[in-house]
């Protein structure tokens, strides 16, 4: 059986042998092989990424992308884009930093790493636009289309129940 993660499982011995050396890696990963399970995951994860070995360790920089397709939070107007996370991680045999991943066994293991950051993409809230003004309460009209004579001077309360029920997974 073919290991889909291979690409993302790196044997870091020979550039942890080199500081300065440096590895590429660009891949689209199959989001269920990373155990990445979203309503709104519209396809493969991306990852591009370099290894910097450091005399500390290896540094990791690039970009997890995560393609996505749901409604706006606020109209429900059909959206679907790719949503892109920065990394800039450090891996060590003797993890000194609190923060860095591990090198367990001359490996780099990228699977946790990648999978946490799509996750936390994909949560992301998406509207269509920062300005979207939603649909009314009342009457459901889309009012960044039109508008109507639906007083909703007290509903405050209620829009946040319908922001609720939008996010509800
Ligand atoms: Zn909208
Ligand atoms: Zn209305």
């Amino acid at each position: 059986m073919v290991d889909l993660l291979r690409p993302l499982r790196i044997n870091a011995v020979e550039l942890l042998r080199r500081p300065g050396a440096t590895l590429s890696v660009a891949e689209e990963i199959l989001a269920e092989a990373l155990g990445v399970v979203h309503e709104r995951l519209n396809g493969e994860i991306g990852v591009a990424i370099q290894l910097d070995s450091m005399n500390d360790g290896i540094a990791v920089t690039g970009t997890v992308g995560a393609p996505w397709a749901a409604p706006c939070r606020r109209c429900l107007k059909d959206l679907s884009g790719v949503a892109r996370v920065d990394i800039d991680e450090r891996y060590q045999i003797n993890t000194i930093d609190e923060e860095a991943y591990p090198i367990e066994n001359g490996q780099l293991d990228l699977v946790p790493m990648v999978r946490e950051l799509a996750l936390i993409e994909l949560d992301a809230e998406q509207v269509c636009q920062p300005g979207c003004k939603g649909l009314c309460p009342t009457c459901g009209i889309d009012l960044n289309m039109a508008s109507c004579d639906c007083d909703n001077t007290v509903t405050d309360h209620r829009w946040s129940a319908l922001d609720g029920l939008v996010l509800d997974e």
